[in-house]
């Protein structure tokens, strides 16, 4: 999935274990893996890659892959801003939720690491990635890809806000 459904799922499971900050990594770490089980669109991270060795190239190399960079980005400051405005309400609960999108968003770093290097355990952590992850290539099923992952987010932060209460 994208970076922000993985970033309210890992806030979300490290805050309903704050007082265990490693559990709460380690439950945020695996969500991203069940998550990416359901049905998804995900980024197509081809651009970023050199096709024939498949590892990655410097992204000034072509303006398509800058671009998706600076989405990326984006969307990964709105994801955090998003997170905290939802979570945080102390300074605990700030380094919590901190502490849940790191862990959350951890796979898909080391995604970038076994492009980068092609070495354990990254490729461990690809191969897993690879098996699990149910990306929906198909360009047609784009928006139902999208929605799929609003969906999610906010079902579990209905049942987030619900085990809190
Ligand atoms: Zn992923």
């Amino acid at each position: 999935m994208i970076l922000t459904p993985h970033a309210i799922v890992g806030a979300a499971v490290a805050n309903l274990v704050p007082n265990e900050p490693v559990l709460g990594f380690v439950f945020a770490f695996l969500s991203h893996y069940v998550l990416d089980m359901i049905p998804h669109k995900d980024y197509d991270i081809n651009s970023f890659m050199d096709k024939k060795t498949r590892t990655v190239v410097s992204i000034f190399k072509s303006s398509a892959a800058a671009l998706k960079l600076i989405f990326i980005i984006f969307e990964a400051i709105g994801a955090l801003i998003l997170c905290f405005l939802i979570f945080v309400r102390d300074e605990k609960s700030a380094a919590i939720t901190l502490i849940g999108i790191i862990g959350a968003w951890l796979p898909d770093f080391f995604q970038l690491l076994y492009y980068s290097f092609k070495k354990q355990p990254f490729i461990f952590f690809q191969r897993l990635h690879d098996k699990i992850g149910h990306d929906i290539e198909d360009k047609k099923y784009i928006w139902l890809g999208i929605s799929i992952q609003v969906f999610i987010s906010i079902f579990v932060l209905v049942v987030y806000f619900i085990i809190k209460k």
